[in-house]
């Protein structure tokens, strides 16, 4: 059966970006008699705030985008990153690194689609039990392990997986149990979600993602990369830039079916555009 899921992460209240997102992974799913899930992906600790999940519920409900089967948290779910990793480790892909953000800034030689590339400071390191470490994965190494890999986008075509454009991405963080990349994988796999839909900012990370299948022998999900909702100066939308929280639109009674519908139809606010390139700046 198919599958697709909406996967905020509660750091902030949704916005219409996020209405955006949610509407063509509820439709899809519905088109196509599939099932549509809602995963909270919050497992940043410092950012994370679980007093907005009934806030993000009651906006599905408002836009009228029922999902299907319990909500599934990511904190729910910290062993199963654990096991994941730990097979990586023993798979001799993981090293410990120290580095600050500031230490990889400093150093990186080149930008990747996450920012500066990791230098590779710390590669062939060692870490005792218990230090403050996160865990980096070696990137050359695990490509040539798993070798040429495809995965196909529903709107871009075939792709070929170019992960070492990352560098050694973090897989598990000092600061929270797992990386987007891991966790992210890991929950697609486990959800049985067969139809990953998602911003074309996140276009990139699909080729980790890609590769962490490979590593760890999860099935392989189809993607659906949608375009970005802009405002006037041609960002992403963000709360912090001033973008109107749902929830503040539910509360002046506005008319979540309706705004759905126009999302659908790309009827968009005055001021607010779709990007469908890969290169929008966060
Ligand atoms: N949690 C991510 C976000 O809110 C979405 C991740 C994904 O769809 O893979 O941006």
């Amino acid at each position: 059966m198919l599958r697709t899921r909406f996967a905020p992460s509660p750091n902030g209240l949704l916005h219409l970006g996020h209405a955006y997102a949610a509407v063509i992974a509820h439709d899809l799913a519905r088109a196509r008699g599939g099932e549509f899930l809602v995963r909270i992906e919050d497992i940043d600790g410092t950012r994370s705030r679980r007093e907005l999940v009934p806030e993000i519920l009651a906006d599905l409900e408002w836009l009228g985008l029922g999902w299907d089967g319990p909500v599934v948290f990511q904190t729910e779910r910290i062993a199963d990153y654990a096991v994941a990793a730990e097979r990586l480790m023993a798979m001799g892909l993981l090293y410990p690194c120290t580095c600050s953000r500031a230490d990889v800034a400093a150093r990186a030689l080149d930008m990747g689609p996450d920012g500066p590339i990791y230098p590779g400071t710390c590669r062939g390191k060692t870490a005792l039990p218990g230090d403050p470490v996160a865990w980096r994965i070696d990137m050359a190494r695990a490509s040539d392990l798993a070798g040429p890999l495809w995965w196909e986008d529903e709107l871009a075509g075939r792709q070929l997986a170019g992960p070492e454009a990352f560098g050694d991405v973090i897989v598990l963080r000092k600061e929270a149990p797992a990386s987007y990349h891991l966790a992210a994988t890991l929950d697609d796999a486990n959800d049985g979600v067969s139809l990953v839909t998602r911003g074309m900012d996140l276009f990139r990370a699909s080729h980790v993602h890609r590769l962490l299948q490979a590593l760890l022998d999860l099935p392989v999900p189809t993607w659906h990369h949608h375009g970005l909702l802009l405002d006037e100066a041609g960002r992403k939308l963000a709360k912090r830039r001033g973008s109107s929280a749902l929830a503040d639109l539910r509360r002046a009674g506005e008319d979540g079916l309706a705004l759905a519908q126009a999302l659908r139809e790309h009827r968009f606010l005055a001021g607010i555009s779709l990007s469908t390139g890969v290169g929008v700046a966060p």
